[in-house]
C-alpha cells in the first residue's frame, strides 16, 4: 500500500464516526482529501487549540496493544481541552512509521475512532509520512475544541483563598512505570471533558495533570502569581491526598510497604492521570460535592491557596517552592523530603 491508499483506507473513510457536528454538514466543509481543511466554528464561540507528539519509547511502549496506543494518542489531547472547559470538535492526525502494517494500523485505528466516536471529534485532516527503518512511531495530533466566547478556563486565574481540587485517584500510572505491571488508566486514560464544561461555571482555574500533581499545581501557583502581581502558595494536605490514592498504590500500604506518607508523596508526583486540578472559592464545595456525584467522579478538595504572609508562619518554609506539604499528621515536610517534580523532556 502506498502512501494514498493508506490514507484512503484507514483515515479518509471516518468509517467509525456517526455524530457529526452540523458545522460539517454545511456547504463550506472541507475534509480530508483537499490542500487544507475548512470549516466555520459556531458563532458565540471561541475556538481552543492543542497539539501533542506522542513518541515510541517515551509515551508508550510498542509492545503496547495498537488500540491502546491510537486511545491513548487522542486521549491526552482532549484532557488539555477538558481542561480549557472546551468541548471537542475535530482533530488532525499526524503518522510516522518506519513501515506499514495493515493489521497494527486496523487496531490503532479502532482504538483512535472508538474514542473519537465516544467525544464526538471528527477526524478532519494530517499527514502520513514514512521514516527510516528503525526509527521510532510518532504520532502527533491537533485537536480543535469550542468554548463559549470569553469563558475558556485558564491557568493564570486562581484566586486566594481558593480551594485546591484534584478528580479521581492519584498514583497508579506514576506505579505501574516504575513497577512493570499492567494499568488500564496508564494505557487508556479518560480524558475529564464532562468535568472541564461544568467546571466553566464553577473553578476559578484549571489544568490537566500529565507531568505530576507536584509540577502540574506548581504552573498554575506560577501563572496565577504573575496574574495577580503577587506571590501565592498552596498549601497541600497528604491526609486527604490519603483518600485518593489509587487502588494499587493503596494496597502497598495496607501490605505495609509503604507508609500513607510515601504513598501520597508517590501520588503526587505520578504522572499521565490526565485528571483535572482546579481551584474554586471556598463557597462553593456543596456544588463540587453534587457534581462529584453527579459526574460519578471523585472530586477531593487537598488544599488552598495562601498569600506568602501566611506561608511564611509555617516551619520550614521555602520561597523557592511555591508549594507547601503537610505530611498526615498535619506537619509541614522539610524541603528535603518534598515530592519529587514530576516528569520533564529536558
Ligand atoms: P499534501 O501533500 O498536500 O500535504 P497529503 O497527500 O499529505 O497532502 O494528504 C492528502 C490529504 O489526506 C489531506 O487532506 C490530508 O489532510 C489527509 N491526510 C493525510 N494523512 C492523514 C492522516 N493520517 N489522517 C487524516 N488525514 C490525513
Ligand atoms: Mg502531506
Amino acid at each position: 500500500m502506498n502512501e494514498f491508499d493508506v490514507i484512503k483506507t484507514f483515515f479518509k473513510e471516518s468509517r467509525f464516526f456517526t455524530n457529526p457536528h452540523k458545522i460539517f454538514k454545511c456547504k463550506s466543509f472541507v475534509g480530508i482529501g483537499d490542500d487544507a481543511s475548512v470549516f466555520s466554528p459556531p458563532k458565540g464561540f471561541d475556538l481552543v487549540v492543542s497539539s501533542d507528539l506522542l513518541i515510541e519509547g517515551t509515551h508508550f511502549r510498542s509492545d503496547h496493544t495498537p488500540e491502546s496506543i491510537g486511545h491513548k494518542v487522542l486521549a491526552v489531547n482532549l484532557s488539555d481541552i477538558a481542561a480549557m472547559g472546551a468541548e471537542p470538535l475535530c482533530f488532525t492526525l499526524s503518522v510516522n512509521m518506519p513501515k506499514f502494517d495493515s493489521n497494527w494500523l486496523h487496531g490503532f485505528c479502532d482504538g483512535i475512532f472508538n474514542i473519537a466516536n465516544e467525544t464526538s471529534c471528527k477526524l478532519i485532516g494530517g499527514d502520513t509520512v514514512k521514516s527510516k527503518e528503525n526509527a521510532p512511531m510518532f504520532f502527533g495530533i491537533t485537536v480543535i475544541g469550542i468554548v463559549p466566547s470569553g469563558k475558556a478556563l485558564k491557568r493564570k486565574s486562581m484566586k486566594l483563598n481558593d480551594d485546591i481540587w484534584i478528580s479521581g485517584a492519584l498514583g497508579d500510572p506514576g506505579e505501574a512505570i516504575k513497577n512493570n505491571f499492567f494499568c488500564e488508566k496508564l494505557l487508556t486514560p479518560q480524558p475529564r471533558l464532562a468535568l472541564g464544561k461544568k467546571l466553566l461555571e464553577i473553578a476559578n482555574s484549571a489544568i490537566d495533570v500529565s507531568d505530576g500533581l507536584s509540577s502540574d499545581l506548581s504552573h498554575l501557583l506560577e501563572e496565577s502569581s504573575k496574574n495577580l502581581k503577587k506571590k501565592i502558595f498552596a498549601s497541600i494536605d497528604f491526609l486527604s491526598v490519603a483518600s485518593c490514592l489509587g487502588p494499587c498504590l493503596f494496597t502497598n500500604y495496607l501490605k505495609n510497604k509503604l507508609s500513607l506518607d510515601e504513598c501520597c508523596s508517590l501520588a503526587v508526583s505520578s504522572g499521565d492521570e490526565y485528571e483535572l486540578c482546579f481551584s474554586a472559592r471556598k463557597g462553593l464545595r456543596k456544588t463540587i460535592k453534587s457534581l462529584s456525584l453527579e459526574l460519578n467522579l471523585p472530586l477531593t478538595r487537598i488544599g488552598e491557596v495562601i498569600c506568602e504572609r501566611e506561608s511564611e508562619k509555617i516551619p520550614g518554609f521555602n520561597i523557592k517552592k511555591n508549594i507547601i506539604w503537610k505530611n498526615t499528621k498535619g506537619l509541614p515536610l522539610k524541603p528535603e523530603n518534598y515530592p519529587p517534580d514530576g516528569f520533564k523532556h529536558f
